[in-house]
């Protein structure tokens, strides 16, 4: 009988992958096991799949595409594309009628302030077509409308992906305040908390020595095929991130989108990570579950530590009514109010709460629903309805409940799904990396 605690190597698991007898679980069926107790080893598990999707701030687009025929203008000095400013370069344009642009991920739209560039790469990969407007050196004037398929390079780029979780914000002062880590104002007196982060299908949680996570390591960004490219900026041993590229017009529109914050846009980005389980040192880390992980509760206006609880706390928590949290938030129309000015309709960050224009209906649009829950705590009618978590912390009289999750785990789960299924297929091959990533103390 071979010895369950022998690792494995690139190749062998390769060929199991070949023969069609890998065994590949997503983090969380594994973590679901070791909470019934089971204690997995090297011999159960060849191949997890991780995931996490969430507010990206450093992910913007590259775009290339013809605007018109030659030397209709001399030089394009601005661009913006639905609304959203473009940084026109690196390369030049004169003449040539096509245009090197960059869209950074956190602009808005100079004409909607509720649309921003993460709405706009959603639209572009929905096939949708867009307006794209040129103000060139000489003072002219220039529009034209778009879509992805006549966009022959999209490249979607990240500088700043994929944290190794992240930490959750309260406001200990008595005023409220705005800050991208919420959608509204954020209450004092601790009325309330933020957080982001997948706990333990994280792909840093699980492989955190990088051991498989490399430059030029295969992964799925926003469900299209990419590699990653290096450590992200700010990158540290605390905080590892990572850096990574992937076509658009490979990506889906689930995985991503725009979320509107208490101080302007930010964009949805969904990656998804294979790790081949090497070692008992690997399957360690990846035996860790929510429970295990820590999360640094900081102070939103300086950013210091205050209390330390687990994602255990905020994922996966018996609530007072004796229910696990849910990942998901649902709708409930029929106990629907109508109210005349629906706080919903005006807070959802990504937009997903409409009202008809005489105020009949409420429509919910699910594919759009980030799962933030903040429609929870203020809808008049409690329609939305999802299990969030209230934390005893220290020191503080009442217990402070979760009011938005700035990551989304059940799209997060639904990508690490869909790469363990993609690599049963044999569609998506695991990559060994090609250059050791390393972070800064
Ligand atoms: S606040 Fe809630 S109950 Fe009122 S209209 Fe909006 S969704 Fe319906
Ligand atoms: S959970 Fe509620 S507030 Fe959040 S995105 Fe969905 S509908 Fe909007």
């Amino acid at each position: 009988m071979a010895d369950s605690k022998v690792g494995k190597t690139f190749e062998q698991i390769r060929e199991k992958i070949d023969r069609g007898d890998v065994v590949i679980l997503t983090a969380q069926e594994i973590c679901d096991r070791v909470r019934k107790g089971e204690i997995p080893t090297l011999h159960d598990i060849d191949v997890v799949t991780t995931a996490t999707s969430a507010l990206m701030s450093g992910t913007f687009a590259v775009l290339s595409f013809k605007v018109s025929e030659p030397d209709t203008f001399t030089k394009a000095a601005r661009v913006w594309i639905n609304g959203v400013p473009a940084q026109v370069g690196p390369c030049p344009n004169e003449r040539i009628g096509i245009l090197d642009l960059i869209v950074f991920g956190t602009e808005q739209s100079v004409s909607d302030p509720g649309y921003g560039a993460g709405d706009l790469f959603r639209d572009l990969v929905a096939g949708n077509k867009v307006k794209v407007k040129i103000e060139t050196d000489e003072g002219q004037n220039l529009t034209c409308f778009t879509t992805l398929k006549q966009i022959p390079h999209a490249m979607l780029h990240a500088s700043r992906n994929a944290f190794k979780n992240y930490l959750a914000f309260v406001n200990p002062g008595k005023a409220s305040i705005s800050t991208i880590f919420h959608s509204d104002k954020m209450k004092g007196n601790y009325e309330e908390m933020t957080f982001c982060g997948c706990g333990e299908l994280n792909p840093l949680k699980n492989d955190p020595e990088l051991k498989t996570i490399g430059m030029g390591t295969k992964v799925l960004i926003n469900g299209a095929q990419g590699f990653v490219t290096g450590p992200g900026t700010r990158s540290s041993a605390d905080h590892p991130n990572l850096s990574g590229v992937a076509d658009m017009h490979q990506m889906k529109p689930e995985f991503m989108g725009g979320f509107k914050t208490g101080h302007g846009h930010d964009i949805i980005t969904t990656w998804a990570v294979a790790i081949p389980v090497l070692d008992m040192d690997m399957l360690t880390h990846i035996l860790k579950t929510d429970d295990d992980i820590p999360l640094k509760v900081v102070d939103v206006r300086s950013r210091k530590p205050i209390f330390e609880i687990t994602y255990g706390d905020v994922w996966n928590k018996n609530t007072e009514n004796g229910v696990e949290t849910d990942n998901r938030v649902e709708f409930n129309w029929k106990t629907c109010l109508k109210c005349d000015d629906c706080p919903v309709e005006k807070s959802c960050p990504v937009k997903a709460v409409h009202s008809d224009p005489d105020g009949n209906v409420v429509h919910f649009d699910r594919s759009k629903c980030f799962n933030c829950g903040l429609c929870v705590s203020i809808c008049k009618g409690n329609s939305f309805l999802s299990n969030m978590s209230s934390i005893e912390l220290d020191g503080v009289e009442h217990k402070v409940p979760v009011t938005l999750r700035q990551s989304n785990r059940a799209t997060a789960l639904k990508a690490a799904q869909d790469l363990k299924k993609q690599i049963q297929k044999g569609v998506f091959k695991i990559t060994k990396p090609v250059g050791k990533i390393s972070f800064p103390d």
